[in-house]
């Protein structure tokens, strides 16, 4: 069995992304920059936007926060990304979510031009990527797919199950599966034969939200397994949706919780922005 290693993937790829950072300064004589818009104080947001900004200088990226307070209105909540968007020195915005509950989260989002649209979740970016053209792709499906390449899995032909259909990690996933000719079933709460379908996975990518919701009986002898589940437990320590223990005789292939699909994620935040900086060069 192979433990596929996200922590040291993601170290390997910011490494590579300081390098382009730099060699991207030295052309346009300005550094990447990275916008994230704060609304509101939601303790995990604080925690999820300092990684981000912290994880961002380390390779090179200048990146700033606007913090707007919790009554923001939706006037000037638009107008904040709208000025970000008109700013050149911004390659990548991006709004942390959720957003408190009386703005309209579709047209903030929507103010922010696909071409500085890092998240990934754009209409026309999901457009793009349901028709397999190249746009920017949510990060977290978009470093499942990282981890498959960077540890040589092929996916054509193979029968690919994700369970989990929401718009930033199932959805987006099953679309990056198809588009890499993989047959692809997507599972969700409404699926009868759960068990039957993901025990003939040959990749199986689960993102549920269900602490070890995936059992050994559900696994195919084999098979690659990819958790994007990050559940945290009564004892403080953070578990994915499969049983880990159970399943890792059976597999191939298994990501850790945490250190599996979890540092992917900002690591491809970071690729999005350079892919997005560079793109002003062409
Ligand atoms: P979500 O929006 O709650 O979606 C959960 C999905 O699971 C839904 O599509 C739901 O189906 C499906 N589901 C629920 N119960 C099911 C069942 N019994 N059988 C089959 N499918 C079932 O969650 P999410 O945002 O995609 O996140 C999923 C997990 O990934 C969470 O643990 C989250 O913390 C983690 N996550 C990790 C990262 C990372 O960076 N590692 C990033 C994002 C999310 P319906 O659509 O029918 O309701």
């Amino acid at each position: 069995m192979t433990l596929i290693d996200g922590k040291g993937t993601a170290a390997e790829i910011r490494r590579e992304l300081k390098r382009r950072a730099e060699a991207f300064e030295a052309k346009s004589g300005i550094k990447v920059g990275l916008a994230v818009v704060l609304i509101g104080d939601d303790p995990a947001s604080e925690v999820y936007v300092r990684n981000k900004i912290k994880a961002s200088e380390e390779i090179g990226i200048s990146s700033i926060v606007r913090r707007l307070p919790a009554q923001t209105t939706q006037d000037e909540a638009e107008c904040t990304v709208e000025e970000l968007a008109a700013d050149a020195s911004i390659h990548g915005i991006l709004v942390q979510l959720p957003l408190p509950p009386h703005l309209d989260e579709k047209k903030i989002l929507a103010k922010i031009p696909t071409n500085k649209d890092v998240d990934g979740f754009s209409e026309e970016n999901i457009g793009l990527l349901a028709l397999g053209r190249k746009g920017t792709v949510a990060c977290t499906p978009l470093g499942v797919m990282e981890l498959l390449k960077r540890y040589h899995v092929e996916t054509r032909g193979k029968n690919a199950v994700v369970v989990g259909r929401s718009n930033i990690v199932g959805r987006p996933m099953a679309l990056l599966l198809l588009n890499a000719d993989a047959t692809v079933t997507v599972c969700h709460s409404h699926t009868k034969d759960l068990k039957g379908i993901c025990a003939a996975a040959d990749i199986l990518v689960v993102a549920v939200g269900k602490p070890r919701f995936i059992q050994a009986d559900m696994i195919k002898e084999g098979a690659v397994v990819i958790d994007v589940g990050t559940n945290r437990q009564e004892n403080g320590k953070l578990c994915g949706d499969v049983d880990f223990e159970k399943v890792k005789g059976k597999v191939s292939m298994i990501t850790p919780v945490p250190g599996g699909v979890g540092p992917m994620t900002i690591a491809m935040l970071l690729s999005n922005a350079v892919d997005a900086a560079e793109r002003t060069l062409l």
